[in-house]
Protein backbone atom coordinates (compact mmCIF):
# COMPACT_ATOMS: atom_id res chain seq x y z
CA UNK A 1 0.00 0.00 0.00
CA UNK A 2 0.94 3.22 -0.84
CA UNK A 3 -0.12 6.24 1.11
CA UNK A 4 -1.03 9.48 -0.96
CA UNK A 5 -2.88 11.63 1.26
CA UNK A 6 -3.84 11.62 5.14
CA UNK A 7 -6.21 14.11 6.31
CA UNK A 8 -7.71 14.76 9.76
CA UNK A 9 -11.48 14.60 9.47
CA UNK A 10 -13.62 15.17 12.64
CA UNK A 11 -13.24 15.13 16.51
CA UNK A 12 -16.24 12.98 18.11
CA UNK A 13 -17.23 12.78 21.52
CA UNK A 14 -19.28 9.79 21.50
CA UNK A 15 -20.21 6.73 18.91
CA UNK A 16 -23.29 8.64 17.23
CA UNK A 17 -21.12 11.54 16.26
CA UNK A 18 -18.78 9.45 14.41
CA UNK A 19 -18.40 10.12 10.63
CA UNK A 20 -20.67 8.41 8.37
CA UNK A 21 -19.34 4.37 8.09
CA UNK A 22 -18.98 4.10 4.67
CA UNK A 23 -15.33 3.44 4.54
CA UNK A 24 -13.59 0.96 6.01
CA UNK A 25 -11.76 1.73 9.35
CA UNK A 26 -8.54 0.76 12.00
CA UNK A 27 -8.64 1.60 15.41
CA UNK A 28 -5.34 2.71 17.55
CA UNK A 29 -5.49 2.42 21.27
CA UNK A 30 -3.40 1.48 23.91
CA UNK A 31 -1.92 3.13 27.35
CA UNK A 32 -1.15 6.95 27.47
CA UNK A 33 2.46 7.31 26.26
CA UNK A 34 2.69 4.16 24.55
CA UNK A 35 3.46 6.03 21.31
CA UNK A 36 1.01 6.19 19.46
CA UNK A 37 0.56 9.47 18.11
CA UNK A 38 3.96 8.59 16.75
CA UNK A 39 3.09 5.35 15.00
CA UNK A 40 0.25 6.99 13.39
CA UNK A 41 3.11 9.50 12.14
CA UNK A 42 4.91 7.26 10.70
CA UNK A 43 2.44 4.83 9.05
CA UNK A 44 0.79 8.08 7.59
CA UNK A 45 4.18 9.65 6.69
CA UNK A 46 3.22 12.87 8.68
CA UNK A 47 4.97 14.41 11.05
CA UNK A 48 2.46 16.36 13.25
CA UNK A 49 -0.97 14.11 12.28
CA UNK A 50 -1.75 12.88 15.64
CA UNK A 51 -0.64 15.16 18.37
CA UNK A 52 2.00 13.86 20.86
CA UNK A 53 0.41 14.12 23.99
CA UNK A 54 2.35 16.52 26.22
CA UNK A 55 -1.05 16.06 28.63
CA UNK A 56 -2.16 12.96 28.24
CA UNK A 57 -5.46 12.27 28.89
CA UNK A 58 -7.18 15.63 28.55
CA UNK A 59 -9.19 15.10 25.54
CA UNK A 60 -11.58 12.01 25.45
CA UNK A 61 -12.17 12.22 21.91
CA UNK A 62 -12.21 9.91 19.19
CA UNK A 63 -10.36 11.07 16.30
CA UNK A 64 -10.82 10.19 12.54
CA UNK A 65 -8.26 10.75 9.79
CA UNK A 66 -8.91 9.93 6.13
CA UNK A 67 -6.25 7.85 4.77
CA UNK A 68 -6.33 7.84 0.49
CA UNK A 69 -4.22 5.15 -0.71
CA UNK A 70 -3.53 2.73 -3.37
CA UNK A 71 -2.91 -0.68 -3.64
CA UNK A 72 -0.86 -3.16 -5.58
CA UNK A 73 -2.10 -2.92 -8.64
CA UNK A 74 -2.85 0.74 -8.63
CA UNK A 75 -6.05 0.88 -7.24
CA UNK A 76 -6.79 3.67 -5.08
CA UNK A 77 -8.52 3.26 -1.79
CA UNK A 78 -9.87 5.28 0.95
CA UNK A 79 -10.19 4.21 4.49
CA UNK A 80 -10.32 5.68 8.40
CA UNK A 81 -7.57 5.73 10.59
CA UNK A 82 -9.04 6.25 13.89
CA UNK A 83 -6.93 7.47 17.11
CA UNK A 84 -9.00 6.93 20.26
CA UNK A 85 -8.06 7.90 23.62
CA UNK A 86 -6.02 5.67 25.68
CA UNK A 87 -5.57 4.15 29.16
CA UNK A 88 -4.07 4.05 32.24
CA UNK A 89 -3.69 7.76 33.23
CA UNK A 90 -2.99 7.69 36.83
CA UNK A 91 -4.90 11.06 37.03
CA UNK A 92 -7.63 10.14 35.02
CA UNK A 93 -11.35 10.87 36.98
CA UNK A 94 -13.54 8.06 38.58
CA UNK A 95 -15.89 9.90 36.45
CA UNK A 96 -14.09 10.46 33.68
CA UNK A 97 -13.17 6.72 33.35
CA UNK A 98 -16.51 5.53 33.26
CA UNK A 99 -16.97 7.76 30.16
CA UNK A 100 -14.14 6.61 29.13
CA UNK A 101 -15.28 3.00 29.28
CA UNK A 102 -19.21 3.60 28.09
CA UNK A 103 -17.57 5.26 24.81
CA UNK A 104 -14.77 2.98 23.97
CA UNK A 105 -16.94 0.01 24.20
CA UNK A 106 -20.20 1.81 22.45
CA UNK A 107 -17.81 2.59 19.48
CA UNK A 108 -15.85 -1.07 19.60
CA UNK A 109 -19.00 -2.91 20.06
CA UNK A 110 -21.08 -0.99 17.41
CA UNK A 111 -18.93 0.91 14.55
CA UNK A 112 -20.04 -1.57 11.81
CA UNK A 113 -17.06 -0.48 9.47
CA UNK A 114 -14.26 -1.32 11.48
CA UNK A 115 -12.10 -3.81 10.42
CA UNK A 116 -9.32 -4.68 13.01
CA UNK A 117 -8.47 -2.68 16.46
CA UNK A 118 -4.34 -2.16 16.98
CA UNK A 119 -3.93 -2.60 20.23
CA UNK A 120 -0.26 -1.08 21.12
CA UNK A 121 1.94 -2.30 23.71
CA UNK A 122 5.36 -0.67 24.58
CA UNK A 123 7.92 -3.62 24.21
CA UNK A 124 10.11 -2.17 26.66
CA UNK A 125 7.74 -3.90 29.71
CA UNK A 126 6.85 -6.79 31.00
CA UNK A 127 2.91 -7.47 30.49
CA UNK A 128 0.73 -4.81 32.34
CA UNK A 129 -2.11 -5.54 33.76
CA UNK A 130 -4.46 -2.86 31.68
CA UNK A 131 -2.95 -3.89 28.51
CA UNK A 132 -4.29 -7.55 29.34
CA UNK A 133 -7.12 -6.57 30.74
CA UNK A 134 -8.30 -4.28 27.75
CA UNK A 135 -7.22 -7.11 25.18
CA UNK A 136 -9.57 -9.49 27.01
CA UNK A 137 -12.38 -7.07 26.87
CA UNK A 138 -12.10 -7.07 23.29
CA UNK A 139 -12.03 -10.99 23.13
CA UNK A 140 -15.27 -10.68 25.29
CA UNK A 141 -16.67 -8.72 23.39
CA UNK A 142 -15.44 -10.57 19.80
CA UNK A 143 -13.75 -7.60 18.06
CA UNK A 144 -11.10 -8.37 15.99
CA UNK A 145 -7.93 -6.91 17.01
CA UNK A 146 -3.51 -7.14 16.05
CA UNK A 147 -0.91 -6.39 18.62
CA UNK A 148 1.47 -3.88 17.65
CA UNK A 149 4.59 -3.16 20.24
CA UNK A 150 6.11 -0.05 19.58
CA UNK A 151 9.60 1.37 20.56
CA UNK A 152 11.60 -1.30 19.91
CA UNK A 153 14.26 0.77 19.13
CA UNK A 154 14.81 1.56 22.76
CA UNK A 155 15.57 -2.19 23.80
CA UNK A 156 17.87 -5.03 22.15
CA UNK A 157 15.83 -7.60 20.14
CA UNK A 158 16.08 -10.22 22.50
CA UNK A 159 14.15 -8.14 25.14
CA UNK A 160 11.64 -7.31 23.40
CA UNK A 161 11.62 -10.88 21.85
CA UNK A 162 10.78 -11.69 25.17
CA UNK A 163 8.20 -8.85 26.37
CA UNK A 164 6.13 -9.85 23.17
CA UNK A 165 6.52 -13.87 24.41
CA UNK A 166 5.28 -13.48 27.82
CA UNK A 167 2.26 -11.43 26.45
CA UNK A 168 1.48 -13.90 24.01
CA UNK A 169 1.84 -16.69 27.02
CA UNK A 170 -0.40 -14.79 29.22
CA UNK A 171 -2.79 -14.98 26.52
CA UNK A 172 -2.36 -18.21 25.87
CA UNK A 173 -3.48 -19.95 29.44
CA UNK A 174 -7.00 -18.97 28.63
CA UNK A 175 -7.11 -18.35 24.62
CA UNK A 176 -6.80 -20.92 21.61
CA UNK A 177 -6.30 -18.30 18.93
CA UNK A 178 -3.71 -15.89 19.30
CA UNK A 179 -3.84 -12.47 17.30
CA UNK A 180 -1.25 -11.20 14.93
CA UNK A 181 1.98 -8.96 16.52
CA UNK A 182 3.69 -6.29 15.10
CA UNK A 183 6.89 -5.36 16.37
CA UNK A 184 7.71 -1.31 15.64
CA UNK A 185 9.78 1.21 15.92
CA UNK A 186 8.24 5.05 14.96
CA UNK A 187 12.13 6.17 15.34
CA UNK A 188 13.04 3.61 13.06
CA UNK A 189 10.07 3.02 10.87
CA UNK A 190 9.87 -0.47 11.74
CA UNK A 191 7.19 -2.49 10.59
CA UNK A 192 5.96 -0.03 8.38
CA UNK A 193 5.44 -2.04 5.24
CA UNK A 194 4.11 -5.01 7.19
CA UNK A 195 1.48 -3.01 8.62
CA UNK A 196 0.16 -1.16 5.56
CA UNK A 197 0.42 -4.11 3.71
CA UNK A 198 -1.79 -5.58 6.39
CA UNK A 199 -4.17 -2.95 6.00
CA UNK A 200 -4.14 -2.99 2.29
CA UNK A 201 -5.10 -6.58 2.75
CA UNK A 202 -7.93 -6.60 4.95
CA UNK A 203 -9.59 -3.70 2.97
CA UNK A 204 -9.73 -6.07 -0.13
CA UNK A 205 -12.06 -8.59 1.95
P1 LIG B 1 1.07 8.66 22.83
O1 LIG B 1 0.78 9.36 24.12
O2 LIG B 1 0.73 7.22 22.90
O3 LIG B 1 0.50 9.34 21.61
O4 LIG B 1 2.67 8.65 22.67
P2 LIG B 1 3.62 9.61 21.84
O5 LIG B 1 3.61 9.25 20.40
O6 LIG B 1 3.32 11.02 22.22
O7 LIG B 1 5.05 9.14 22.40
C1 LIG B 1 5.38 9.21 23.76
C2 LIG B 1 6.90 9.40 23.88
O8 LIG B 1 7.58 8.25 23.37
C3 LIG B 1 7.42 10.59 23.07
O9 LIG B 1 8.47 11.18 23.80
C4 LIG B 1 7.95 9.94 21.79
O10 LIG B 1 9.00 10.67 21.20
C5 LIG B 1 8.45 8.60 22.31
N1 LIG B 1 8.36 7.55 21.27
C6 LIG B 1 7.26 7.17 20.62
N2 LIG B 1 7.52 6.19 19.74
C7 LIG B 1 8.84 5.94 19.82
C8 LIG B 1 9.73 5.02 19.16
O11 LIG B 1 9.36 4.21 18.30
N3 LIG B 1 11.04 5.05 19.55
C9 LIG B 1 11.50 5.92 20.49
N4 LIG B 1 12.80 5.86 20.79
N5 LIG B 1 10.70 6.79 21.13
C10 LIG B 1 9.39 6.80 20.80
Amino acid sequence: MVIHTAKFLLSSPSFDKCPVANKPEYAFIGRSNVGKSSLINMLTGQKNLAKTSSTPGKTQLINHFLIESSNVKKQKQQWYLVDLPGYGYAKRSQTDRRRWEQMIENYLRKRPNLVQVMVLIDSRHTPQKNDLAFVNDLDKWEVPFSLVFTKADKEKPAVVQKNVQLFLDALKATWQFLPQVFITSAEKKTGREELLEFFEQNNLR
